[in-house]
């Protein structure tokens, strides 16, 4: 099987975060999570760390240009080349889009997988769990942005012919084996 190259779509709450850690030990991509990677660069004081936290705390987007950067660079890695990703939190707007097709290249673009789960059942789920920018504002404030601005990207994907969805309702294990079907049914 050819690597993994993956865009993680679904609402905060939808399972994202775990069911990427089973498909990087299953077929070994590497996870490109920008929420991972923000939240490590505040802890760690960096200029992005800097610039970001307030923004990630509130539940506000980071500028596209800040985001764009930050992933351009992690896909051009050779670990990313060599084993794939699961690219999870980006793109997030319109912009971000279009930079990922021109990230990609000459790759082509990359399939998307929207995990799908109702918003009050993903509701449920973020106040039940306790990372620090989970207040019920900046909750509320991140459904908010992801039915504006990131929900829509749905449709761009789905244009270009790139789109799956699978239920995010059910165990694990269920919303698991759905996942396997996309992964290794789709087209290399
Ligand atoms: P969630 O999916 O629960 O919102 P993430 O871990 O994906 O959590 O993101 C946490 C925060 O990091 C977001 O609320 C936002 O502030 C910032 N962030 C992550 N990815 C992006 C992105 N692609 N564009 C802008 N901001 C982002």
């Amino acid at each position: 099987m050819e690597a993994v190259r993956l865009v993680i779509l679904g609402r905060q709450g939808s399972g994202k975060g775990t069911q990427c850690a089973r498909l990087v030990a299953t077929y070994g991509p590497v996870h490109v999570s920008t929420g991972d990677m923000l939240r490590s660069a505040v802890e760690e004081g960096t200029d992005l760390g800097r610039r970001a936290g307030a923004l990630v705390d509130a539940g506000e987007l980071v500028p596209d240009d800040v985001m764009i950067g930050i992933v351009a660079e992690r896909l051009a890695k050779q670990d990313v080349v060599d084993h794939g990703f699961l690219l999870d939190g980006f793109p997030r707007t319109p912009a971000q889009a279009d930079a990922l097709g021109e990230i990609m290249g000459d790759a082509g673009l990359a399939r998307a997988v929207n995990i799908d789960v109702p918003v009050d059942e993903a509701t449920d789920r973020m106040l039940s769990r306790a990372r620090t920018d989970d207040t019920e504002e900046a909750i509320r404030r991140r459904l908010q942005l992801y039915e504006s601005t990131t929900e829509p990207l749905l449709a761009w994907f789905e244009e270009h012919g790139l789109l799956s969805v699978v239920d995010g309702l059910g165990t694990e294990d269920e919303v698991f084996e759905r996942l396997r079907t996309v992964v290794e049914g789709a087209p290399a």
